[in-house]
């Protein structure tokens, strides 16, 4: 069965570590997202996984089998590519049977196969079609039907669906997790994407200056975000950031102070707040709240089912001009429901929801309080 295993893998290109350290296990029939910023190493792990690149230091298992020293073609994977690399000679049915062709299979596995993978990716019909007769989801779904005739242990994928519109990108998303689901291969699946990661897959492992960050089911990084690049990451509108420190339960920042927090040890923290955990202090919502951050708006954006309100915090004594306002930029933005009466340049309190505050000490980035649990309790 296709579990992937990556011992300490690193890769270096002179003084560039593109991937340092990285312990991934993925389970056998699981479907991992490596999701990262632009030159974070998604690519190269894949491509060690693949064989295609040499990795510097570590061990590579694919079902328990060291294949570390092994050329890509003895490794029982399957690759799918942004570029989709059809031969423009070829129809669809010659596309798909090629890569079985040249390794000399016979031909009544071959239109078997062929058979097995037209009925999973729904090309009946269409065998005899040569690619510029497609349209550009059929022919990612050729694509994907080659990587599927050759039975693989394990379908590797980088970016599949980056070329497409974004209407047939989110349709692809649902039919390569069908495929996945019904074919029940191991998946790992590369993209910088983080919605894409987020709704396609089983676990998300995220990667940053190729360094595992967290790996986790999508919720868990989104709830329990192991440090602050995770938080900013994952989510969109990303996560507001409000540097302060604790003081005798206290977390304190010139933009709002915020009482009984579970720490004692005087240290700069960071506290994190998604944009729709931030209420109007006036909402419903608001007896679950705590701090108090008195704003003006500087601008609305509705976007459809939601609402983005940018604001300004006034910091106690009037805007503060060295930074001290400690946001990371210079708004904290707030997701409202796009019915809540609101007007630019109106002055506002908000409040943060007391479950979904999170902290962050500084001088690590690491995680260290996700929800405050007590009871606010009004300082005397
Ligand atoms: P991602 O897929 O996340 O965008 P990559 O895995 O392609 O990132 O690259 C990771 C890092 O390794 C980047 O800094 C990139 O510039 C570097 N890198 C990748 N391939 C090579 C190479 N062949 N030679 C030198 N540096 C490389």
């Amino acid at each position: 069965m296709g579990s992937v295993n990556l011992e300490s893998v690193n890769k270096r290109y002179g003084d560039i570590t593109a991937v340092d350290d990285i312990k991934i296990d993925v389970a056998d029939g699981e479907f991992l997202s490596l999701v990262g910023p632009s030159g974070c190493g998604k690519s190269t792990t894949l491509e060690m996984i693949s064989g295609l690149t040499t990795q510097s230091d570590g061990q590579i298992y694919i079902d328990d089998e060291d294949v570390t020293a092994l050329p890509p073609k003895d490794r029982n994977i399957a690759m799918v590519f942004q570029n989709i690399a059809l031969f423009p000679h070829m129809d669809v049915f010659d596309n798909m049977s090629y890569g079985l062709r040249i390794r000399g299979a016979d031909d009544d596995i071959i239109d078997r196969r062929v058979d097995e993978a037209v009925e999973i990716l729904r090309l009946d019909g269409m065998l005899d079609r040569m690619p510029s007769e497609l349209s550009g989801g059929q022919r990612q779904r050729v694509a994907i039907g080659r990587a599927i005739v050759r039975d693989p242990e394990v379908f590797l994928m980088d970016e599949p669906l980056a070329n497409l519109d974004a209407k047939l990108r989110v349709h692809m998303r649902t039919e390569l997790q069908r495929i996945q689901r019904k074919l029940d291969v191991t998946a790992i699946y590369v993209t910088h994407d983080q919605e894409e990661a987020m709704t396609m897959s089983d676990r998300i492992a995220i990667l940053n200056d190729g360094e595992l960050q967290q790996i986790d089911p999508p919720l868990t990084c989104y709830e329990e975000p192991a440090n602050v690049f995770v938080a900013g990451f994952i989510g969109s509108p990303s996560m507001n950031f409000i540097e302060g420190s604790i003081d005798d339960y206290r977390f304190e920042s010139p933009i709002t102070t915020i009482d009984a927090v579970e720490l004692d040890e005087p240290s700069a923290v960071t506290l994190g707040i998604r944009p729709e955990d931030i209420y109007p202090a006036d909402d419903p919502r608001a007896d679950r709240t705590v701090g108090s951050v008195r704003a003006s708006v500087d601008v609305i954006e509705p976007v459809g089912e939601r609402m983005f309100v940018y604001l300004l915090p006034d910091a106690p004594g009037g805007q503060s001009t060295d930074g001290a306002v400690a946001l990371d930029g210079d708004h904290l933005l707030m997701s409202v429901d796009p019915d809540t009466d609101i007007a630019e340049n109106e002055e506002l309190d908000v409040t943060f929801d007391q479950s979904s505050i999170h902290l962050f000490e500084t001088a690590t980035g690491n995680a260290l309080i996700h929800g405050l649990k007590r009871e606010p309790t009004p300082r005397s």
